[in-house]
């Protein structure tokens, strides 16, 4: 299930280099270590193992395909390859390791899994998993969000779960994150925390990436399959990490295969809290029990952040991305609302793909990368479907793009 590379990341205590740990409240660090040990032996246990390939098979309809993209490549000059992850049920990636969360949950026999949610996507996941299953659910959603994303707030409501609306700061991610985390510290053993990403304290980081894993593992053989060789560049959106770190995970060791993480550049990347792209601007720092890049304000504290994308604006980042970042393996790059909303409606326009803001910024980029590279292939991880954008986008940009009267 993972290769050699993962295998020695993280450590024991959770590091990838520098980045990574746990730096959370001694109470919380048990419940971390009861976690980290029950998840030593999942991941070895065939039942567990079997059950979730059950679930990803049959209830989340994988192997999710690779779509060549021909009308794409044929005008930007490279070969385009879309990892359909916005096929699965729930339409987005998330649901990989919200059920690999919530089958855990249920092994520690606790009774509720709670999250913190940006787009919605995450709690939609999570509240799909926590039907399944049969546990409760708590969700943490700013306010803000909770404005953009309707579609998936009625989903979480009719699956079950509770949607907790958060008020504080910008009411968007980070204040969901702190609230959530909260809620948590309040009782930490008949809940379990389900971190939305590749963040958070050990061994969080390194679980929803093993989880995610299926997304690299998958592609890998299709495209060799389809293509006979691997993929010159590896294309994905960064807000936490984890759609990113599940794709690269696989071609860790493959070093002519280019990987490139795209972070949000908002409305602006000369302004602070105009964008999000906290491995392009920010510094190693301390934030939600875990060390990483991280942007900050002028007294070292989490930066005000913003991206069109509900589901990147996070001022932190997955620390093996970091360490990523500083050894040099994987590119990180960043586009702005604009460019991603132009992807938006090439892609829906030439491929007949409507996809999620967030996986925008992927094709985005991909498609300035063809530029560059003319003739290489590129991989993209097209990490969810954009039902849950359309009326925002219609609303904001709709007149540009020729759609009147809405
Ligand atoms: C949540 C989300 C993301 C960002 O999360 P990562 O952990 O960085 O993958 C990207 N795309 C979609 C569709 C999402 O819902």
């Amino acid at each position: 299930m993972k290769n050699t590379f993962n295998d020695a990341m993280p450590d024991q205590q959770g590091y990838f280099g520098e980045y990574g740990g746990s730096f959370i409240p001694e109470e919380l660090q048990q419940v971390m270590d009861e976690i980290a040990t029950a998840y030593d032996e999942c991941r070895q246990e065939p039942g567990f193992i079997t059950e979730l390939a059950r679930l990803y098979k049959h209830f989340v309809g994988r192997p999710s395909p690779i779509f060549h993209a021909q009308n794409l490549s044929q005008k930007y000059g490279a070969d385009i390859y879309l990892k359909r992850e916005d096929l699965n049920h729930t339409g987005a990636h998330k649901i990989n390791h919200c059920l690999g969360e919530a089958l855990l949950a249920k092994k520690l026999g606790k009774k509720k899994l709670i999250a913190e949610t940006g787009a919605g996507q995450h709690g939609v996941a999570l509240a799909t998993a926590a039907a399944l299953v049969g546990l409760e659910c708590d969700i943490y959603m700013g306010a803000v969000d909770i404005a953009k994303e309707h579609p998936n707030v009625v989903r979480m409501h009719i699956l079950g779960a509770k949607v907790i609306s958060v008020n504080e700061g910008r009411q968007t991610l980070k204040e969901a994150v702190d609230a959530a985390f909260t809620a948590y510290l309040q009782d930490p053993h008949t809940q379990l925390y389900a971190i939305g990403s590749v963040v958070g304290p050990h061994p969080f980081p390194m679980m929803v990436r093993d989880f995610q894993s299926i997304i690299g593992n998958e592609a890998r053989v299709q495209i060799q399959e389809m293509t006979g060789d691997l993929p010159d560049n590896l294309v994905a959106c960064v807000g936490g990490g984890s759609n990113a770190m599940g794709l690269f995970s696989a071609f860790l060791d493959d070093k002519d295969v280019a990987l490139y993480g795209v972070e949000p550049a908002g409305r602006s990347i000369e302004q602070p809290g105009e964008h999000a792209a906290t491995l392009s601007l920010g510094e190693p720092g301390v934030m939600h029990g875990f060390k990483s890049y991280m942007l900050k304000d002028d007294a070292g504290e989490p930066q005000e952040v913003y991206s069109v994308a509900s589901g990147l604006d996070y001022p932190s980042v997955g620390p093996q991305h970091a360490y990523l970042k500083d050894i040099g393996r994987a590119n990180y790059v960043a586009i702005d609302d604009n460019e991603a909303i132009e992807a938006f409606f090439k892609l829906s326009r030439l491929e007949g793909i409507i996809p999620a803001i967030e996986s925008s910024h992927a094709l985005a980029y991909a498609l300035k990368l063809a530029k560059q590279k003319p003739g290489s292939s590129i991989l993209i991880n097209l990490s969810g479907r954009g039902d849950k954008d359309i009326d925002f986008v219609v609303a904001q940009y709709g007149a540009q793009y020729g759609i009147e009267g809405q």
